[in-house]
């Protein structure tokens, strides 16, 4: 809560601006930073001083104070701040520097479009590319469709048909606002909408584009192309500098945000810049050891060097098969989980294997049983 300035400067409200004056000076030498080095207060109230000062030696910002306490001073709401958002209102003609009350007007009015407008900015807009894992790992270029507003190329956004001239607005009279009487809880005020003829702007062509109706915009699908970078993920943004919305009188266009959509893939599974494969191999390749070929997303294979004995959920590492690190250097890898499938349709022949390699294995057991058997006896434990 901010303190009364009459009472920071320690007058009267019926001070002389000669009182105040003095006052300020008094308290201003008292409490001077650099007389005040110890006390860290002195700076706030050195600036609390300067501020009521401010106010209160200016007759015009006193007597709003006066009437509407800090509300009617502060920077927020004081002249150009008030009219900041916009409010329709044409304070000059009420109150004649009475700027601070932008927000009230704006309640009571509601808030209208500053005329006049100078360069304004286009927007920027946003559209969502989808790539396939194959075309964000070595990226390249894609082309996107956007709908965007453009400066209409007919009359160069002026609005006017070519050849023909821009004339001052017949509605407004240049003014780019229409100026109305209105009768509030304040009295009689002036309110100002900004000129629906000409938008404000106080000009309007003669004869309107026949491309854009006058706008000097136009609606657009275009198709652009966009640069991928290798190893671009999903989730990830591409800023395209100036593809946004055109901007108004003389402002420059938005920009196009894309938002990055990597599509499942059927064998590979990403992982920041690792990529995952599940490689199938049956359990006598698993016992026996063997080579397989394992896809990369390259479109060529590597050859993986199973050892004898391989348990299932064994990852093993092709180094450098991964994805590119974005605008940097090297690969990541790609990890091969080995899945050991267990056969279902047996032939007989097959199955009769089976059951001798079980048989032997009985044996190898009964016989590592015996000998411990022997040993034990031997030893008599
Ligand atoms: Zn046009
Ligand atoms: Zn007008």
């Amino acid at each position: 809560m901010k303190r009364d300035y009459y009472e920071v400067l320690g007058v009267a409200r019926n001070a002389t601006p000669e009182e105040i004056k003095k006052a300020y000076r008094k308290l201003a030498r008292k409490y001077h930073p650099d007389v005040n080095k110890d006390d860290p207060n002195a700076a706030e109230k050195f600036k609390e001083i300067n501020e009521a000062y401010e106010v209160l030696s200016d007759p015009e910002k006193r007597a709003r104070y006066d009437q509407f306490g800090h509300a009617g001073v502060d920077g927020n709401f004081a002249g150009q701040g008030g009219f900041g958002g916009g409010a329709g209102i044409n304070f000059e003609d009420i109150f004649s520097g009475f700027g601070g009350f932008g927000d009230l007007f704006d309640m009571v009015f509601g808030s209208g479009r500053k005329a006049r407008q100078g360069p304004v900015p286009g927007d920027d807009i946003e559209a969502v590319l989808e790539l396939t894992l194959e075309e964000a790992v070595f990226g390249g270029e894609k082309e996107l469709r956007v709908t965007r507003t453009e400066t209409c190329g007919r009359c160069q956004g002026n609005g006017a048909e070519p050849g023909t001239p821009i004339i001052t607005c017949p509605t407004c009279q240049g003014r780019g606002q229409i100026h109305q009487e209105v009768r509030t809880l304040f009295g009689r005020m002036v309110r100002s909408q900004v000129c629906s003829t000409c938008r404000g702007e106080g000009k309007i062509p003669k004869t309107p584009c026949r491309e854009c109706g006058g706008s000097g915009l136009v609606r657009k699908t275009r198709s652009i192309t966009v640069k991928i970078p290798p190893g671009i993920d999903h989730g990830h943004r591409l800023r395209i500098a100036g593809g946004g919305e055109a901007g108004r009188f003389g402002g420059p266009p938005g920009d196009l945000y894309v938002y990055i959509k990597i599509k499942p893939h059927k064998l590979f599974k990403r992982e920041n810049i690792h990529l995952k494969l599940e490689k199938e191999i049956s359990f006598v390749q698993a016992a026996l050891g063997a080579k397989v070929e394992i896809p990369t997303i390259d479109g060529g294979t590597e050859i993986l060097e199973i050892p004898e004995g391989t348990q299932t959920g064994t990852v093993f590492t092709i180094k450098g098969k991964g994805v590119p690190v974005v605008n940097g250097s090297g690969r990541g890898n790609l990890y091969v989980t080995v899945k050991v499938v267990t056969p279902t349709k047996l032939t007989e022949r097959q199955k009769q294997l089976l059951r001798e390699f079980e048989e032997i294995s009985k044996q190898k057991e009964e016989t590592l049983k015996e000998k411990f058997n022997k040993f034990k006896n031997k030893f008599a434990l």
